[in-house]
Formats: structure tokens, sequence, C-alpha cells
């Protein structure tokens, strides 16, 4: 089964003579449980499909199909809260906020829904956990390896139980072996999971090791 899709999307910056077609037409499916890299250069309109498909953007043209549900209709308050129920977000710089711990930085997004104290508390450390980070929970952003803030950034992303996992160059900013084990982490999340998980990336190190890679330049899909 299909959990999103996207259909004849097109995305535009600025107007006139300054125009940026960031995507042209994109026609793409994912399928529950599965795991896509979105490969192409920089500039070729990665972040922008990733945040449409996430829900933090909204095409200039075109449909967007979140397990089901059309968005084009909804508000930007609708799409956040669809947001929060269903997407989880990876960046390339982890986003954590400095002045909260990893514990709160994963508890976050489960502020904003009505829970129980004692549920929350169990499924940040749940999440903290399964990212081999809880004996660090009350460590500071500034007191972490890059690697290591990038599984709390994982955590957070993971602590909703999204349908899906957006990862926008999770290892641009890891050298490689950490990069290695940040992928190892989304593969085996992917796996035993079967979370539906797209990576944006240029890094070989990531195509290679993905089966299904869609390939993007100047907003349109290229075929392999
Ligand atoms: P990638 O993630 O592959 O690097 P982006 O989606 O960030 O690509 O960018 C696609 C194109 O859209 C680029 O030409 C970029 O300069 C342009 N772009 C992205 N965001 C904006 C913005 N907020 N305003 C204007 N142009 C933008
Ligand atoms: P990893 O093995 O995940 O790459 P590191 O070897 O970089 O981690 O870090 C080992 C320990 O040092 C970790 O417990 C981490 O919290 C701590 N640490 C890493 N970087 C910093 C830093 N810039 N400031 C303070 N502590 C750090």
């Amino acid at each position: 089964p299909i959990i999103a899709r996207l259909d004849g999307i097109s995305r535009y910056y600025g107007s006139g003579a300054g125009q940026v077609n960031a995507l042209e037409n994109i026609t793409l499916s994912f399928d529950k449980g599965a795991m896509t890299a979105l490969a192409g250069p920089s500039g070729s309109g990665k972040s922008t499909l990733l945040h449409i498909l996430g829900c933090i953007d909204k095409p200039d043209k075109g449909t967007v199909l979140i397990d089901g549900i059309d968005t084009t209709p909804l508000s930007l308050e609708q799409l956040s809260s669809l947001r929060l129920e269903k997407i989880g977000f990876v960046f390339q710089s982890f986003n954590l906020i400095p002045v909260l711990t990893a514990y709160e930085n994963v508890e976050l997004p489960l502020l904003f829904k009505e829970l129980p104290k004692q549920l929350i508390a169990e499924k940040v450390q749940e999440v903290l956990a399964k990212v081999g980070l809880l004996e660090r929970k009350n460590h500071y952003p500034r007191q972490l390896s890059g690697g290591q803030q990038q599984r709390v950034a994982i955590a957070r992303a993971l602590v909703g139980n999204p349908s899906m996992i957006l990862a926008d160059e999770p290892t641009a900013n890891l050298d490689s072996n950490t990069g290695k084990s940040i992928l190892d982490l989304l593969f085996s999340l992917n796996d035993r999971e079967s979370i539906t998980t797209v990576i944006a990336s240029h890094d070989p190190a990531v195509l290679e090791r993905v089966g299904k890679v869609v390939r993007i330049r100047d907003g349109r899909i290229f075929p392999d």
C-alpha cells in the first residue's frame, strides 16, 4: 500500500525574471515501510520536496496525499497538526534546542498533545533507549558529539510514532564512521519497525546502501 503520494507537484520561489522553479511536475509514490533515497546535487530541489512531503511547505501546483488524506484544502494549522501526527523530521544540522537537555528535546513534540506525564516519560525513555542514548538523557546538545546529537534528533522524530521519517542530508555534518552508524540506525528502524523512510542525500555512502533511489535534477525527476 501507498503511504504518501505527490501528484504533479510544482513549487516556485519568487516571481518574474527571478523566479526559481524548484520543483516541476513531480509525481512520486512512497510505499508503506519502504526506504527511499532522494539523490541530486545541491540546489536540485531535494529539500523542497521533503518539506512538501513533510507538510512543512505547500506546493504551488499538484496534490499531496498523506495516509489517504488530501492535504490540498488544509490550512497551515491543520497541516501542522497532520505533520505532528504523521511525520518525523531529521535535519542535516540536528536542529536541537541548545537550552534543553536531550530528554527535553525529545519530549517537546509530545507536549503539544494532551498526554499523561507518566506516559510521556515512558515514551521519551523508550525512544532514547532505541537510539542508544538513555544514559545521556540529561546532557545538553553541546555536551554531546555530532553523532549523539543526531541520535537525539532521531529520537525526537520517533517519539510521536510517525508513519514516515524524512531525513534531509542526515550524515552531511558527520565523519564517515559516525555517518555510517546513523545510517545503520535509520535502516534498523525501517527494518524492525517498518517506518517508511525517505533520505535526501548526495552522499555516495548513503546512496549505495539504499535500494530505491529517486534522482532529481533541476527540480525534475531524472530517469535512472
Ligand atoms: P537541495 O535540497 O537539493 O539543495 P533545494 O530544495 O534547497 O535543493 O533548492 C532548490 C532550488 O530552490 C534552488 O535553486 C534553491 O536556490 C531554490 N530555493 C530553495 N529555497 C528557496 C527560498 N526560500 N527562496 C528562494 N529560492 C529558494
Ligand atoms: P562518539 O563516540 O559518539 O563519536 P565522542 O567520542 O565524540 O562520541 O564523545 C565521547 C564523549 O565525549 C561523549 O560522552 C560526549 O558526551 C562527550 N563529548 C563529545 N563532544 C563533546 C564536546 N564538544 N563537549 C563536551 N563533551 C563532549
